[in-house]
C-alpha cells in the first residue's frame, strides 16, 4: 500500500505479486536477454540515454511522486533521487564501453607464453533486484542502470511503501526503447521479494536491513546464488582539533537530517575534539533550531516526516533508552503531532556513551548524538567500535591529516570534510564492510558485479603437443627442473644454468 507520510492518505492499494507471476515475469526477462545482450554495448548505452532524457524531461514530476510516496523534501527528491539517477545513466553511458570490453592479458609464465590470453565480461542473464523505502528511485535506478547496460535483464522487487515510483521507473525504461521483457518491476511485500530470491534469477542485489540481509544469504548460500547485499550502517563523523566549527556542525546537521535521518549514509554518531566539544554543540542545536519541518511538498520545508509509524517507534526507543542512562536531549525529543501522523522533532543528544543502544543499534531518524574525545586514536577506537562498516567522514582543515587517518577506520568509504553524499559519486564504489554488506554497487565495481568473468585462454601452436602433457619420466623431470630454474632460481647463475639445460629439451615425444 502506498501512503503518504506526512498526511496519512492512501495514494494507492496493491496486490503483492504472487509467487507465479514473479516466476513468470523471469522467464519472460530470460528469454528476453540473449537479443539485448546481442544488440552490444553501444546499442543498449543509447537506450539509457534515452533514459537519462526521458527523466530529465520529466524530473519535476518524478520528484513529486518521490517526496508523496516517501515524504523526503522535493528538494531532496530532486537532488538526492533525480540527479543521482541521471547521473548513474551519464556513468553508464559513457564508461561501459571501455570498462566491459575485452581484455589482453600477458602471461608470464615461461610454460604458458605460447598462449594468448582474453577476459571476457559477460552479463549472468536476470539480474533480480530488491530495494527499500529510503531512496525509492536512486537505489533501484542506479543498480539497473548498471545490470542493463552489461546485457543482463532485470526484474525488480521494490519495496511495497513505494511501489508507486519503482512503476515510474518502469514507464521510463520502457518509453526510452528498452524492449519488452527485458525491465519488470513486481510490486509486493517480503513474500513477493522470497518469491524473486527462490526464483531463476542468476545473482540478486539485495539493499535494506541487516536481519533481511542475513536471511536473503543464508537462502541464496543453499543455492549457491551470487548476491550483493548493502546493507545498514551507523556512520561516524570524526570531528579534529583543527576543523572548521561552523562547517563542521553544518555539516553533521545535514549529514543527520537528510531524509529525517533515514540514510544508510546518514550521520548516526559523531565524535568531536574536546577542545572544540562545546563550541560545536552549540552551533548544531541552534542550527536544528531553524530547521523548518513540515510537508515535503512545501518548497520551504528542510526535514519532512518519517516513513511511518513503526520507523518512528525505534527512533523514540532508543532515545528513551539514551535519557534513561543519562543523556541529555538538548532539543527535540518529541514527536510532532500537530504537523502530522509521522513527524519527529530533529533531535541532539549528549552525554552519550557506547552502552546506549543510540551508539550502538541504526537509528534511522532524526537524532545526532554527540560525544567528546581527547585524541586522534581514541576517536578511531571509538568509530571502529561498531558491528556496522558503511561509511564514517572526518572533518579537519587538513586535508592530508584526514587522508592519512582514513586508513584505519574501518568502513567501505571514507570521506574527508563532507558526508553522507558519496552516493551521488557515480565514480565511487558504494558498499560496506562488517554487517554493512558484501560487495558493492555504482562505479566501475559495481558494474564488475553484473557480468560474469570468463578467461579464453588461445595457444598459438595449435600444432604442437604440449611440454607437460603424458608421458612422464626421470628425463621429464629433469627437463622441467630446468625450466623451473631458468624462471625462478636465486640466483642468475643457475638462471643461466637453467636456461642452458632448458634449450634443446622436451624433444622426447608426448603420448
Ligand atoms: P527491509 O530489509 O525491511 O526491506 C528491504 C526490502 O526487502 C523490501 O523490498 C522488502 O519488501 C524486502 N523483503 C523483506 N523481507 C524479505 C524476504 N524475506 N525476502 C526477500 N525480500 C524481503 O529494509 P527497509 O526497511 O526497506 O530499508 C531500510 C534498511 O535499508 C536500513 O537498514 C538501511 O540502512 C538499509 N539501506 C541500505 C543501503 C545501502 O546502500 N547500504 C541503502 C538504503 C537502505
Amino acid at each position: 500500500m502506498s501512503v503518504n507520510p506526512a498526511t496519512g492518505e492512501i495514494l494507492r492499494e496493491f496486490d503483492s505479486a504472487s509467487e507465479h507471476e514473479v516466476r513468470d515475469a523471469v522467464a519472460r526477462a530470460r528469454a528476453a536477454q540473449p537479443a539485448w545482450s546481442a544488440l552490444g554495448v553501444r546499442k543498449r548505452a543509447a537506450v539509457l540515454k534515452e533514459f537519462q532524457f526521458l527523466l530529465h524531461d520529466k524530473k519535476a514530476e518524478i520528484a513529486a511522486v518521490i517526496t508523496r510516496e516517501a515524504g523526503k523534501p522535493y528538494a531532496e527528491a530532486l537532488t538526492t533521487e533525480v540527479l543521482v539517477a541521471l547521473d548513474s545513466a551519464r556513468f553508464c553511458v559513457e564508461n561501459a564501453h571501455g570498462l566491459l570490453r575485452e581484455e589482453v592479458v600477458q602471461h608470464g609464465n615461461l610454460a604458458m607464453k605460447t598462449k594468448s590470453g582474453r577476459v571476457l565480461r559477460e552479463p549472468y542473464g536476470v539480474i533480480g533486484i530488491i530495494s527499500p523505502w529510503n531512496y525509492p528511485f536512486s537505489i533501484p535506478t542506479t543498480e539497473s542502470l548498471a545490470a542493463l547496460i552489461a546485457g543482463n535483464t532485470v526484474v525488480v522487487k521494490p519495496s511495497e511503501l513505494t511501489s508507486l515510483i519503482a512503476l515510474e521507473l518502469a514507464k521510463l525504461f520502457h518509453s526510452a526503447g528498452a524492449p519488452e521483457n527485458v525491465f519488470h518491476v513486481m510490486v509486493g511485500d517480503g513474500s513477493t521479494g522470497a518469491a524473486l530470491l527462490e526464483s531463476d534469477i542468476d545473482k540478486l542485489i539485495f539493499t535494506g536491513s541487516v536481519p533481511t540481509g542475513k536471511r536473503i544469504a543464508q537462502a541464496a548460500a543453499a543455492r549457491l546464488l551470487p548476491v550483493v547485499l548493502e546493507l545498514g550502517g551507523k556512520d561516524p563523523m570524526l570531528v579534529l582539533d583543527d576543523a572548521d566549527v561552523d562547517v563542521a556542525s553544518s555539516g553533521a546537521v545535514w549529514g543527520a537530517f537528510v531524509n529525517a535521518g533515514q540514510a544508510c549514509l546518514s550521520v548516526e554518531r559523531c565524535y568531536v575534539h574536546r577542545s572544540i566539544y562545546q563550541a560545536f554543540v552549540e552551533a548544531c542545536v541552534q542550527k536544528v533550531k531553524q530547521l523548518r519541518i513540515g510537508n515535503g511538498m512545501d518548497p520551504e520545508t528542510d526535514m519532512g516526516p518519517m516513513i511511518h509509524e513503526r520507523q518512528l517507534r525505534i527512533v523514540e526507543e532508543q532515545v528513551n533508552d539514551a535519557k534513561a542512562r543519562g543523556a541529555r536531549v538538548l532539543t527535540g525529543g518529541t514527536r510532532l503531532t500537530n504537523l502530522g501522523p509521522n513527524f519527529y522533532a530533529p533531535t541532539v543528544l549528549t552525554d552519550v556513551t557506547h552502552a546506549m543502544r543510540i551508539m550502538r543499534e541504526e537509528t534511522f531518524g532524526p537524532v545526532l548524538p554527540i560525544m567528546p574525545f581527547e585524541t586522534d586514536e581514541e576517536a578511531v577506537a571509538l568509530a571502529n567500535d561498531s558491528e556496522y562498516g558503511l561509511a564514517a567522514s572526518i572533518w579537519s582543515r587538513d586535508t592530508g591529516r584526514g587522508k592519512r587517518l582514513s586508513a584505519v577506520v574501518a568502513a567501505g568509504t571514507v570521506q574527508i570534510n563532507d558526508a553522507t553524499s558519496c552516493f551521488g559519486i557515480s565514480e565511487a564504489p558504494h558498499g560496506g564492510i562488517k554487517s554493512s554488506g558484501i560487495g558493492c554497487t555504482h562505479g566501475r565495481f559495481g558494474l564488475e558485479e553484473m557480468v560474469r568473468i570468463k578467461y579464453v585462454a588461445a595457444d598459438y601452436l595449435p600444432r604442437m603437443k604440449k611440454v607437460w602433457w603424458y608421458r612422464y619420466g626421470r628425463k621429464f623431470a629433469d627437463e622441467i627442473e630446468s625450466l623451473v630454474d631458468f624462471q625462478f632460481a636465486r640466483t642468475l647463475g643457475q638462471r643461466l644454468r637453467g636456461a642452458i639445460r632448458s634449450a634443446g629439451s622436451f624433444r622426447g615425444k608426448r603420448l
